[in-house]
């Protein structure tokens, strides 16, 4: 399950690594925070009409990385707030769907980081520990049938302390693919070096594991 704050923060962060793990026959599942309903210059534009379009892109961009599914909590872009409601929401998603694995941003990030993905990341990290994990939380989704479930492993990308490196040479290509489905949000930049500049961040990621284009994450194995 990877928890995103706004349309095309997973393709950036962790686009090759969805790939290669849906390649490999496992099933991915994208919940959206936002869906980037304020990111224009466009004085035509409205919030209603651009999460509309964001949403769309997304979609496209989710299936060429083979995710099986995405999910719209459609809360307002630079709105995310640390609330009973939302940690509920991934509480109930993460007790439906089950997953051993969970990637979001993290929300350790030192200085100039959006606020939604220092609370998305902060969201999801409470409930996956403990509300997802502890059967008195929430009882009204026991009552629902949904039961507690342990999250094994949390993958957070934009960490400045690493430790996991993953070799996305062979699907940097669909990554890219993917990347441009956002035309509302990479459009003016494709052609002109954009390619070049995710390229190089993949790159520069590989260097200290001899991996010539890779994503990286800080993991924690949970073994509560
Ligand atoms: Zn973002």
């Amino acid at each position: 399950m990877v928890v995103i704050p706004h349309p095309d923060d997973a393709e950036i962060s962790c686009g090759g690594t969805v790939a290669k793990w849906t390649a490999e026959g496992r099933r991915v599942i994208y919940v959206l925070c936002t869906s980037g309903d304020k990111g224009s210059d466009d004085p035509e534009m409205t919030p209603e009409r651009l999460a509309t379009i964001r949403e769309r892109e997304q979609q496209e961009a989710a299936r060429i990385l083979g995710v099986e599914q995405v999910v719209f909590l459609r809360h307002p872009d630079g709105g995310l707030k640390d609330t009973p409601d939302f940690r509920g929401e991934l509480v109930r998603l993460i007790r439906e769907h089950r997953p051993g694995v969970v990637m979001t941003a993290d929300p350790h990030r030192k200085y100039l980081w959006h606020r939604d993905h220092r609370i998305t990341s902060t969201v999801t990290l409470d409930a996956i520990f403990p509300y997802a994990r502890d059967r008195l939380y929430y009882p009204e989704l026991m009552a629902e049938g949904l039961l507690p479930h342990k999250v094994k492993e949390v993958y957070l990308w934009g960490s400045e302390e690493p430790n996991v490196f993953v070799d996305i040479g062979a699907t940097f290509d669909l990554k890219m693919t993917a990347l441009s489905c956002h035309v509302s949000q990479v459009g003016p930049y494709l052609g002109k070096g954009f390619e070049g500049y995710i390229r190089e961040r993949a790159t520069k990621a590989g260097e200290s594991q001899g991996l010539s284009l890779a994503e990286a994450f800080h993991r924690i194995e949970i073994t509560y």
